[in-house]
């Protein structure tokens, strides 16, 4: 199953994401823009082994990456980076090489000037980034990323077990302290209080 239509992907993008918004339309473009830099004619279906991106937001735009890419989180294909840019860097492993995909500041002004007739803002975005050229949208920039074998999807090792809360950690997140191997969490990047 080679690219989609951008309608098609839209009607998918509406299911999963629970809407349709300038979100979604941006988001899609932003992958489909990716994946034909870098030459992938079937990103979901045939090369879909080839590809990792890595999204910096967590907002709408974000889940329409997975719709065009097959990028899962739950299968390490999709890594988060809060950076809170709407922008996704496109891996492609077998070429060993990336393509960051930045929407542009200047993209809400141009739909603003494309369809100054309408009134409501999503509407507005939603029309004119259907319309908008990639260059219109985007900031391109072909980039490096270092993704160690434990990133990876398919990375087998064995678990290991902390010392202070005898939790399980895979894909060496562990982290050695004064000799003793500890989760992330009980070396200090705990994001919670135990009541
Ligand atoms: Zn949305
Ligand atoms: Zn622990």
């Amino acid at each position: 199953m080679p690219l989609k239509t951008m309608a098609e992907y839209e009607r998918l993008a509406e299911q999963a994401h629970g809407h349709m918004c300038a979100g979604q339309v941006l988001g899609l473009r932003m992958a489909i823009c990716g994946v034909r830099l870098l030459g992938l004619e079937d990103p979901a279906g045939r090369d879909r082994k080839r590809l990792v991106a890595f999204v910096e937001i967590d907002r709408c735009a974000t889940d329409a990456i997975p719709i065009v890419t097959g990028c899962r989180l739950g299968k390490r294909a999709l890594k988060f980076r809060d950076f809170g840019k709407v922008a996704t860097t496109f891996c492609d492993l077998q070429e060993n090489r990336a393509v960051r995909v930045a929407a542009r500041e200047s993209a809400k002004e141009r739909a603003r000037a494309t369809h100054p007739e309408i009134a409501d803002k999503n509407r507005q975005q939603m029309l004119a980034y259907r319309e908008l050229t990639d260059e219109e949208l985007f900031e391109i920039q072909w980039v490096r990323v270092a993704i160690g074998p434990e990133d990876l999807p398919g990375y087998k090792a064995p678990r290991v077990v902390c010392a202070a809360c005898g939790e399980s950690v895979s894909f060496k997140r562990e982290v050695v302290r004064d000799g003793r191997t500890l989760c992330r969490s009980c070396a200090g990047e705990r994001y919670y209080q135990p009541l």
